[in-house]
């Protein structure tokens, strides 16, 4: 026999090496308890959480939870099917209503996850024969339904305007072509040039998909995403997002208005061959994308701690993902994986959680502590962190500038 995981015997190492030398197992982390959205009980210890993705600290909003809870008495604990067949119910309609409410648009389609939303819009947009062009530092959903799809993948520099449109000018212009660009991107917290990236797309007769993961909830006057903040609405044909981050449940969709959309519902595979999300997931992800619509507080209040956090976290001498706040993440650039293991656990012993972050998550190889704020951290919080993130330095010997 042939042993298939020997492929893996350096990763095994690796971590084997980070575990014998005493320190905690970075991706295995329990919470015992979750106390409020920025709060959770980890190894009998009451820990502050900055590294989650609640950005609007939904997951306990009273509203939310009771939507679920009438849910699950209403419709039971699951849907034991796909969509297509018996997993659509009243809830899946409702939530999906809820999110053409909240983007302005016609059609709205809910998939298990982000990551299948992605997998399946672009591998069922673009198939065999057509282009889709996308930022090198796409998430891995992105790459996925580009495989899934056996579409040509044309990758342009992170960011880059004239890469991309030096790429566009390459290809064919009779084939079909699809640009996929982020709002905010998920490592760094970098948000992209949309306005101009949009203009070039679209000169050269392409589709465009904005995946606003990062940025639903927040940005732009209604929360719709980098795409509202740019007034690109009319412009871009189709918005991916996930409910796992400012919403605070799980799941994920696409919205869009072009009149064929629904067509999608039939073909595409990661939406048809896989279950339905439960009622209760529907019912308070509903319920919280109602809620995010009129959030402006919540939204000036995340913006304050994410400035208070950069700007403390700069002052100290920390090297960060971006010159100043673009969006709730701030990256946290470490030297190596040696120092960022124990950094991240130097942390976590000082009552404090953020994201470790390695390859191949992370661009250009490198390491980094991903911390992301939520609008419900206080500023004492905010506080108690920086002083963690100081002590922490100073003990792993962290050298800053
Ligand atoms: N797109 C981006 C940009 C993401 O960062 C993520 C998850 N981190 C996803 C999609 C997938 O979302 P989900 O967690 O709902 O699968």
């Amino acid at each position: 026999m042939i042993d298939l995981l020997a492929k893996f015997d350096g990763l095994v190492a690796e971590r084997q090496m980070v575990l014998d030398a005493g320190m905690r197992d970075p991706v295995g982390v329990v919470m015992s308890e979750v106390l409020s959205p920025t709060e959770a009980i980890i190894q009998g210890r009451k820990t502050i959480l900055m590294g989650t993705y609640n950005y609007m600290g939904m997951t306990f909003d009273p509203d939310v939870i009771a939507a679920g809870e009438a849910a699950l008495r209403d419709f039971g604990a699951g849907t034991t099917g796909s969509r297509v067949l018996n997993g659509t119910y009243a809830t899946h309609k409702d939530c999906e209503a809820a999110l053409c409410e909240f983007y302005g648009t016609k059609y709205a389609m809910v998939f298990s996850t982000g990551y299948q939303a992605n997998l399946g819009i672009v591998s069922t947009l673009a198939g065999r024969g057509d282009y889709v062009i996308l930022d090198a530092d796409s998430h891995a959903s992105i790459y996925d339904g580009c495989s899934m799809g056996n579409a040509d993948v044309v990758r342009f520099r992170h960011n880059s305007v004239e890469d991309l449109e030096k790429r566009l000018r390459r290809l064919p212009a009779d084939a079909g072509k699809l640009v996929v660009l982020e709002g905010v991107y998920s490592m760094l917290g970098d948000i992209a040039p949309l306005a101009e990236m949009v203009r070039v797309a679209k000169a050269a007769g392409a589709m465009v998909l904005v995946d606003e993961a990062h940025a639903m909830g927040f940005f732009g006057e209604h929360g719709r995403g980098v795409t509202e903040a740019a007034g690109l609405e009319d412009q871009v044909d189709f918005i991916v997002g996930t409910f796992s981050k400012s919403v605070g449940t799980v799941g994920g969709f696409c919205v869009s208005n072009h009149p064929k959309f629904e067509a999608l519902r039939l073909v595409c595979r990661p939406y048809v061959f896989t279950a339905a999300l439960p009622p209760t997931v529907m019912a308070s992800s509903a319920a919280s994308i109602r809620k995010l619509m009129h959030n402006a507080d919540k939204r000036a209040a995340l913006w304050a701690a994410t400035r208070g956090m950069h700007e403390g976290l700069r002052a100290r001498g920390f090297t960060l993902g971006t010159e100043t706040a673009e969006s709730a993440i701030i990256a946290v650039m470490m030297p190596d994986q040696v120092t960022t293991v124990r950094m991240w656990q130097a942390l976590l012993e000082r009552g404090v959680y953020v994201n470790f972050a390695r390859p191949p998550a992370t661009p250009m190889g490198t390491y980094l502590l991903r911390c992301s704020l939520c609008a419900a951290h206080t500023a004492e919080q905010v506080a108690t962190i920086l002083a963690a993130f100081e002590a922490a330095a100073a003990e792993v010997g962290l050298q800053l500038s």
